[in-house]
């Protein structure tokens, strides 16, 4: 009797033994992956991996994943500049990056009760900073389609005037040559909040400002900006040295467009160099900022600004 017992005891140890191999072996290796797993679910909101070609990024937007992430963001890749600032970070070498640790008591976050409430951001001329906020409840007026020529994969908006004067750009750099597209318009402040909680949980609130403004600091909700696209190096400090670079450099300003960060800037703006950001402000003011040699931020801190 024990011996039959024993008997049927032997293969039930071994089927012990074979199931924990079959689930636990598995479980191990699924663990060690989640690292890699939950960036790309972040990443697929954001900049596609570093030297991943166009067509990938598209595909990864047709696998956009929740639906109310789809309802919100019109265009998953708008902020962009991760790979920008992570180039950025590599060239500056370890120097900066202590300089970011001994920062992070210093977080914006902590002076958020001083920020100048922006009382209209209708007005072209609003200083939009790190020491403003537009009104989370704030969105532009006469906001119109971007016409699918000028971007096939998203439905993005834009001001009316400022979309007038994009076309007129966008025609002139045609008829000499240089073809662009646009990767990102107008953002709510709640796409915006998103972007920025997404970039703060991988890299921390303070670094993540670096390259991604906090909800109400975005020029984007001011659906007068945009970011041009076109080459093979997006949203990145190469883009300035391309074709499409260089035209805009040259001449958006003609347009009534304005770079917003411009390269060795950073003390001043507060943000990483971004030759693929303009934002519209009218043609006379655009042409007089770029005139004045001063970055848009202090353009726009000598014009008259409302707070509430
Ligand atoms: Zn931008």
């Amino acid at each position: 009797m024990s011996r039959t017992t024993k008997k049927r005891c032997f293969p039930l140890w071994i089927i012990f033994i074979l199931v924990i191999l079959v689930i636990g072996l598995p479980a191990v290796l699924l663990y060690s992956d989640i690292p890699d797993l939950s960036k790309y679910v972040l990443d697929d909101s954001k900049p596609e991996p570093v030297d991943e070609p166009d067509n990938t990024r598209a595909e990864l937007e047709e696998e956009e994943p929740g639906e109310d992430y789809e309802r919100e963001i019109s265009d998953p890749f708008e902020d962009d500049n991760q790979k920008e600032v992570e180039n950025k970070i590599t060239e500056e070498g370890s120097e900066d990056k202590e300089e970011l640790v001994n920062d992070k008591n210093d977080s914006d976050h902590d002076h958020e009760s001083d920020l100048k409430v922006v009382s209209d951001g209708d007005y072209l001329l609003t200083l939009v900073t790190k020491e403003t906020t537009l009104k989370s409840r704030y969105v532009p007026s006469n906001l119109q389609p971007i016409p699918s020529y000028m971007n096939p994969s998203y439905d993005m908006q834009l001001r009316e005037e400022a979309l007038w004067h994009l076309k007129e750009l966008w025609d002139a750099a045609n008829e000499e040559g240089v073809t662009l597209s646009i990767r990102s318009a107008y953002r709510s402040y709640a796409t915006q909040k998103r972007i920025f909680e997404n970039f703060a949980d991988q890299h921390g609130e303070k670094e993540a400002n670096r390259f991604s403004a906090r909800p109400g600091q975005s020029e984007h909700q001011l659906g007068t900006t945009v970011d041009f696209g076109g080459s093979n190096v997006d949203f990145s400090a190469e883009f300035g040295q391309t074709d499409q670079g260089r035209w805009l450099a040259e001449n958006a300003h003609s347009f009534g467009f304005a770079m917003s960060y411009p390269e060795g800037k950073e003390h001043i703006t507060g943000y990483v160099y971004e030759p693929w950001h303009y934002r519209y402000i009218g043609v006379d003011e655009a042409v007089e900022w770029k005139e004045s040699g001063l970055t848009l931020k202090e353009y726009l801190e000598n014009q008259p600004q409302y707070f509430d």
